[in-house]
């Protein structure tokens, strides 16, 4: 069987080997362990994706969500709250869970690829300056929003830059989060029952016009809420920065190839998926890989869901940015609000109302492989639903529409094997996509 080799070493490069290891390639990661660090917030369906592929390590660094507030639009609200966690600790269990896998890691920088006619050839290099050689039947790029380009863009949104700060606050209270709009940005603050806090400002690259510790502490004067729950800011080190931008790559995948995680795409960071889209990424990426290696007919349906799957899902994240965006109505003519305002329905490009409601064959995700099938495309999920509450749903809407008169649930039931409670569940979801005609 070929060897496939990652590069990485984040959630999108440990997911993907995992899956592929269990499904019995022989993988080698070869990742630069990260060694900078900062706060990210995580939310629910991240533990669920890495509870799937049995990341414990991961897991267990995950701890009890922390309450959420948000300032935005002149309103103040509590949201569903969500994990905090050191992303240098969470990449080191997640390498953890990698070993635990049985899954080979050379901790290296990649240097250098060449495709030698029948599998890529390349060099990286370990912190004592070593040399690591490896060969790759199939090569997995996860390196991140940084790994090197081999072909342009798709999409590139705004440049945001986000400037990290550590302080000491108002020790005592429960851990939270809190989210701030502010006239040049917004913010993301964090605080522990110690009053250990880190205020993260994403400003418009534009506005990058001062060192660092200065800019921070000139804007957050800027802030309300934010400084009256965090208290008095004592900093506790150098103020760092990290751009942020929505991309989406080109050149995603081809038969010996695929780039998952931010390698692929990186969101706004206001939708706040990055470490989701990395993990369900990898998932997608799998059996992906396995089609090409296993089924090299296929290829091209393999190649067209991985690369439909990453355009819908980022326009979807576009959306859902900007959606936001467009909730906060203060600074109109401010360069960081009026050039992240004017990106909606990008989902909906190109798709007419026609486009919606049909049943449409298309490639899906079946025991770990990619096979076309019927789906259900409605606006709600311009990608298509296949199954709902375990009832295939072009199925039973064949079912009904056969008949003059709707059948009753038991008769569904029967027809499509399925429980009576099953097909109950499925016609309450039809009922709820207002452009099905039954
Ligand atoms: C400031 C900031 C705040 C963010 N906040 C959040 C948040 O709150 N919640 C959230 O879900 N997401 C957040 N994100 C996004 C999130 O960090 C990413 O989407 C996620 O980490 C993507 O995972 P990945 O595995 O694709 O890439 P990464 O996690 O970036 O991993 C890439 C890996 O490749 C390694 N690497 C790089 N170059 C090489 C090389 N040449 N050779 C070998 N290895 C290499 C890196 O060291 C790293 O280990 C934030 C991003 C930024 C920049």
């Amino acid at each position: 069987m070929k060897q496939v080799v990652v590069m990485g070493a984040g959630p999108a490069a440990v997911v993907t080997a995992i899956i592929l290891k269990r499904m019995g390639y022989e993988v080698l990661v070869v990742g630069k362990a990260r060694r900078t660090t900062y706060l990210e917030g995580a939310s629910p369906r991240v533990a669920e994706g890495l509870a799937r592929v049995g990341c414990r390590q991961a897991l267990a660094l995950l701890g009890a969500r922390w309450q959420r507030g948000a300032a935005w639009g002149g309103e103040y609200r509590e949201i569903n709250g969500e994990h905090v966690i050191d992303r240098r600790s969470l990449d080191e269990a997640l390498l953890g869970d990698l070993a635990d896998a049985g899954v080979s890691f050379v901790d290296a920088r990649v240097l250098s690829l060449s495709w030698e006619g029948e599998h890529w050839q390349g060099t990286a290099e370990g912190d004592s300056g070593e040399s690591v050689k490896f060969k790759a039947g199939f090569l997995v790029e996860a390196r991140g929003r940084n790994a090197p380009k081999y072909a342009s863009d798709i999409y590139t949104g705004p440049l945001s830059i986000a400037l990290i700060g550590s302080f000491q606050g108002r020790a005592g209270g429960e851990p939270r989060t809190l989210t701030e709009a502010f006239e040049e940005g917004w913010a993301w603050a964090t605080i522990d029952s110690q009053g250990a806090c880190s205020l993260q400002l994403i400003i418009d690259h534009a506005c990058l016009d001062a060192p660092l510790n200065d800019l921070h502490e000139r804007l957050r004067p800027h802030l309300s809420l934010i400084p009256q729950q965090l208290g008095p800011l004592l900093p506790l080190g150098p103020v760092m920065s990290r751009g942020i931008q929505p991309v989406l790559r080109g050149g995603l995948i081809d038969r010996t190839f695929l780039r998952v995680g931010d390698a692929a795409y990186s969101c706004d960071p206001l939708s706040g998926h990055g470490m989701y889209e990395a993990i369900s990424g990898a998932f997608a990426a799998a059996p992906t890989i396995n089609t090409l290696l296993t089924r090299p007919d296929q290829e091209e349906l393999a190649c067209r869901f991985y690369r439909e799957r990453a355009q819908s899902l980022f326009h979807q994240r576009l959306d859902m940015a900007t959606e936001f965006y467009l909730g906060e109505t203060r600074w109109p003519e401010q360069t960081f609000w009026c050039n992240r305002q004017k990106t909606i329905n990008a989902v909906s490009q190109g798709l007419s109302a026609a486009s919606y409601a049909q049943v449409v064959s298309t490639p899906v995700v079946e025991d770990g492989l990619i096979v076309e099938r019927e789906v259900l495309v409605t606006m709600a999920h311009p990608r298509g639903v296949r199954f709902v509450a375990g009832v295939e749903v072009v199925s039973l809407l064949k079912a009904i529409r056969a008949e003059p008169i709707e059948p009753g649930v038991d008769s569904l039931a029967q027809r499509l094997s399925v429980a009576p409670k099953q097909i109950a569940a499925a016609l309450a979801w039809l009922q709820q996509e207002p452009e099905i005609v039954r």
